[in-house]
């Protein structure tokens, strides 16, 4: 039998790729035609495909390389914990080390007093947890009936069932979500495409308050907790308004409502701070986390729970609700080794205060682009609004997304992964990307948008529609 391997035929390996494997966020079509990209390798921020490109991944995989690729302390971490113990439970009143120091140092890094953690899978499986907590929370506290979850259209919280029910984007819905009763979506503050003639400020002030108009539609005694990304990751890396989250902690605070953070993407450094929540100033009664946790060396996430929440849930007997690889052990290893190189390299400090800057100044100057109307950063998380005419903010005439989609294509050609959400850029490199690779990745990006600028003037798409 033949070994498949990263040596065979690019054309072998994308046939038996296309024959038996169905990809997440994939077009089946596309796929049988043109194959799959196969990625091979990569170190520090660079991927190698199987034709031998060296492509820059401004993306950290999926957000979630914050240490960057090739650091073996994990791979050796993981397999001393392989080797001592690689698999025990956490349910019927168990424990192992290092799910103990996994937890101690997560309640050291996070903010307040979220210093309890419910471990999951994946960031989709803590949001469903999040569901259980908040319901089952106001449940002990005698208000069965508070068990709403306001949430905000073009929100990603994941793609199970309740991580699905809880998101907004329009590209999920109708494909077996929503279906978790319950969830209400209020509109997102993203300024550029809906702020219309009013001001960031005004508009986030707007925004903001239709979670208080929802509340006192919905009455206060049904609605459980808002849910938000400090920063909308998937959603096109949406930075809300000055003004947005002040506004949303004064109402969850006045109208006893329990504030969900998903930092999934925003946590672990990916704003400069440790949590999205440090960076805005809030104060979170839960936060979602995972990607960044291992920086996607193992699959982890989990819930970080304040006390009051904790400690109430605690005294009401079982909390019926786990997964078989809650705090699993080796998971738990490589997110402690990734923590403590994030700790003793000051990856954190360093984007607040050299490269995210660095990059900021880069990527702000991109606006000098004809193709492009806002550029937003914060930390290392950045995103470009593509418009064919920036005073108006007006969109293209094509159907959404079509030149977000040409750019893309231009930046793989030209060794450079940014995505595209609809019309907008967005990258979220590795923190540990250098000054001289946030040079390549600027200079990658504006060969994109010259390339794909003359190919939407040759089209006929460079106007207004
Ligand atoms: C990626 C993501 C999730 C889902 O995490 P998975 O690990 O893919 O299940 C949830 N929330 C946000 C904000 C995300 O970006």
């Amino acid at each position: 039998m033949n070994v498949i391997s990263n040596h065979m035929p690019t054309a072998e390996l994308q046939a038996l790729d296309t024959a038996h494997h169905m990809h997440p966020f994939t077009a089946g079509a596309e796929l049988a035609k043109t194959g799959a990209r196969i990625i091979t390798g990569a170190n520090g921020v660079t991927l190698t495909d199987s034709e031998g490109h060296q492509i820059l991944d401004a993306m950290a995989g999926l957000w979630c390389v914050n240490i960057g690729y090739g650091r073996h302390e994990l791979a050796d971490a993981a397999a001393r914990q392989m080797k001592e113990l690689p698999y025990y439970n956490t349910f019927f009143q168990t424990s192992h080390v290092p799910v103990i120091a996994l937890s101690a140092k997560l309640a050291e890094l996070a903010p307040n007093d979220l210093n309890h953690v419910f471990y999951a899978g994946s960031g989709s499986e803590a949001n469903d947890t999040n569901i259980r907590l908040v319901r089952h929370y106001w449940a002990i506290k005698g208000q069965p009936n508070k068990n709403i979850i306001i949430s905000r259209k073009n929100a990603y919280h994941g793609s199970t069932l309740g991580g699905g029910s809880l998101g907004g984007m329009s590209g999920m819905q109708n494909q077996g979500v929503p279906v978790i009763p319950g969830i209400h979506h209020i509109d997102q503050p993203d300024w550029w495409s809906e702020g219309g003639d009013k001001t960031p400020e005004e508009f986030g002030l707007e925004r903001a308050r239709q979670l208080e108009a929802a509340i006192l539609e919905l009455g206060a005694d049904r609605v459980g907790a808002f849910i938000a990304e400090p920063v909308q990751g998937a959603g096109g890396v949406i930075i809300p308004p000055s003004t947005y989250w002040p506004e949303i902690q004064r109402i969850c605070d006045e109208h006893g409502i329990l504030l969900i953070a998903d930092e999934v993407i925003c946590g672990f450094g990916r704003t400069g701070h440790w949590f999205g929540t440090d960076y805005y100033g809030i104060r979170p009664h839960i936060m979602a986390i995972a990607k960044g946790l291992s920086s996607g060396y193992a699959p982890i996430g989990g819930s970080l729970v304040c006390d009051d929440v904790a400690e109430t849930i605690a005294q009401a007997g079982d909390f019926n609700h786990g997964y078989t690889y809650s705090g699993h052990p080796v998971a738990c290893a490589v997110a402690l080794e990734n923590l403590r190189i994030m700790q003793e390299e000051k990856i954190v400090e360093n984007v607040a205060q050299d490269t995210g800057p660095y990059l900021k100044a880069k990527w702000e100057s991109l606006t000098a682009h004809p193709l492009v109307g806002e550029a937003k950063i914060v930390g290392m998380m950045g995103s470009i609004a593509l418009t064919p005419h920036k005073e108006s903010r007006a969109k293209f005439a094509a159907d959404a997304g079509t030149v977000g989609l040409a750019c893309r294509t231009r930046c793989f050609a030209n060794g450079l992964v940014m995505r595209h959400v609809g019309d907008r850029m967005v990258i979220s490199p590795p923190l540990v990307i250098t000054k001289a690779e946030i040079d390549t990745l600027i200079e990658r990006a504006l060969l994109s948008l010259d390339e794909t600028l003359e190919q939407i003037k040759a089209e006929g798409l460079y106007k207004a529609g």
